[in-house]
This record gives structure tokens, sequence and C-alpha cells, in this order.
């Protein structure tokens, strides 16, 4: 059956590929960023498009919101996808660029999170997808700031599954690994920027190096296969297990949207 789908950071990589693959299996898809101009294509191809800064701009996720209401009348599928790495050692990384990353990776998350429950809530039925990353489970050096936000993705979603199961909404993570997007060259280049120079220039310049090339050619996933695993996600088996993907983009119950 056909949803109702509100995603954000469809401008680029995995969410603009989220967004092809939902219209593609026949739903009605809004899809917000702040670049909306890079997503005439996904106009195109029959994307409603939203202004969507889910940091500065809280008049835009209020007005996002009210828009699918008024026009489509319910939204079924909210996908947190908006995200981004910015490293650096964590005495380097100034302290407003750390809160810069948890505001857009968690706090935005959040805030669109409880705009639009009271709708699924009303509906008695719903879906939060959260993308969270394989570095929601483990840490790397320069990464502590961007790691430190995905582990809170895979907190906030876990208590959130366990919370919203009696309103008939459920909550899925998605973990994706390397994959090619525009998530790569952010996170390389402000880890060169903040430790680039300084007391931990040498091993910044190494894990950069790596970065770099663990980005590269065939090691990152296709972006279309984490956006075919987000459009296929199912639920649980067992609904008060988390429904969580994993790292393969492996998941493990029989029902999807
Ligand atoms: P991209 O950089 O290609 O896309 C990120 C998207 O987030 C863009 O559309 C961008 O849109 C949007 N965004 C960034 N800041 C804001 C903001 N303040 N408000 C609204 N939108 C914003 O990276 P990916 O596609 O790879 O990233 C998607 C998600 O996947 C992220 O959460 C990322 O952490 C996660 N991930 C990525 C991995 C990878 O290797 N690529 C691995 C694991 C997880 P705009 O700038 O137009 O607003």
């Amino acid at each position: 059956m056909a949803k109702t789908v509100l995603i954000t950071g469809a401008s680029s990589g995995i969410g603009e590929e989220t967004v092809k693959a939902l219209l593609g299996v026949g739903h009605t898809v809004y899809a917000g960023a702040r670049r909306v101009d890079r997503m005439k294509g996904l106009s195109g191809a029959g994307a409603h498009l939203m202004t969507l800064d889910v940091v500065t701009d809280d008049a835009s996720i209020t007005t996002a919101v009210q828009t699918i209401l008024r026009e489509a009348g319910r939204i079924d599928v909210l996908i947190n996808n908006a995200g981004y790495g910015s490293y650096g050692a964590l005495e380097d990384v100034p302290p407003e660029e750390a809160r810069r990353q948890f505001d857009v990776n968690i706090f935005g998350l959040a805030r669109l999170t409880r705009l639009v429950l009271p709708t699924m809530r009303t509906q008695r039925s719903g879906r939060i997808v959260n993308v969270s990353s394989i570095g929601g489970k483990f840490g790397e050096p320069f990464g502590s700031w961007y790691h430190a936000t995905k582990f809170a993705v895979e907190g906030l979603s876990d208590s959130l599954h366990v919370e919203l199961h009696p309103f008939g909404i459920d909550v899925v993570v998605i973990q994706p690994r390397s994959t090619h997007s525009e998530w790569s060259t952010i996170a390389h280049e402000s880890l060169l920027k903040y430790s680039g120079n300084g007391p931990y220039r040498e091993g910044a310049s190494s894990h950069a190096k790596m970065m770099e090339l663990g980005h590269q050619g065939s090691i990152p996933a296709a972006p279309s296969v984490v956006a075919r695993t987000i459009v296929q996600a199912k639920r649980p088996k067992n609904p008060l297990c988390n429904g969580r993907i994993g790292p393969n983009h492996a998941f493990h119950s029989p029902r999807s949207f």
C-alpha cells in the first residue's frame, strides 16, 4: 500500500537514492534538505520538495509537517537521514562545531520525530527510520564527536522503540557501513582542517589517508544499496526486540511498509 513518507537529507547520497527507491515502489515522498536546487531531478521524478534545515530553522520543520498533513492528510513514515561527520581530535574540534554536529545528527532527528508523533499516535500507526551508522557500535580515533552522535542515535532509538510500541509505531535503526556520498569528503576535510597541523598531525594525516582509501573504488557500498535496505526494512518478528538493521544491511523481520 502506498505510504506518505518524509525524508531528511534528500539532496545527496543515501537520502537522494532512498527518495528514488521510494518513488519507484509508488510511495508519496516529501524530500527535505537545505539545498533544494540539488533536488530538482527528484521533483521531476515525482517527489514533493521541502526546504528543511533540521538545526537552525524550526519554522522550516514545522511548516514541512503542516504542509504534508494539509496535502496528504497523514504521515506514515519519517526517515531521519540528514547527518554528517566532522572529524578531528577532541582537543582540536571547537566546542561549537561539536554542538552543531549533535544538533544535526541527534537533536534535529529528535525535533522532527516529536513533530510527527502526535499524528502517528492518532493514526495508531507509523514508522520512524533513524539512519545511524556502524559507527554507532564502535569508536575510532579522531571521530569521537561523530561516533558520540551515532551512539546517541542508537540509545534514543532503542528507548523510543519500546516507548512507541503501544501506539503501533515502529522504530527502525539503519546502520550503513562506508557508502559512496558526500559524507567522506566532509569528514576527511574537517579532520585535516582541525588536526592536520597541530600535535595530532601525524596520526591525523594517516587516518585521513585511511578514510580516503576506505571511501574509494569498490570498498564503499553504493547509496542505492542502503536505500533498498531502508525501503525494504521489515517489522521485527518480536516487536519488543529492537528492529535493528545490521551493518551488512541484513534485516530480520517480515513486513515492509
Ligand atoms: P551526504 O553528505 O551525501 O548527505 C547528507 C545529507 O544531510 C545531505 O542531503 C544534506 O543536505 C543533509 N544535511 C546536512 N546537514 C543538514 C541540516 N542541518 N539540515 C538538513 N539537512 C542536512 O551523506 P550520506 O548520504 O552518506 O549521509 C546520510 C546519513 O548516513 C547520515 O546520517 C550519515 O551520518 C549516515 N552514514 C553515512 C555513511 C557513509 O559512509 N556515507 C556511513 C554510515 C552512516 P543539505 O546539505 O542540502 O541540507
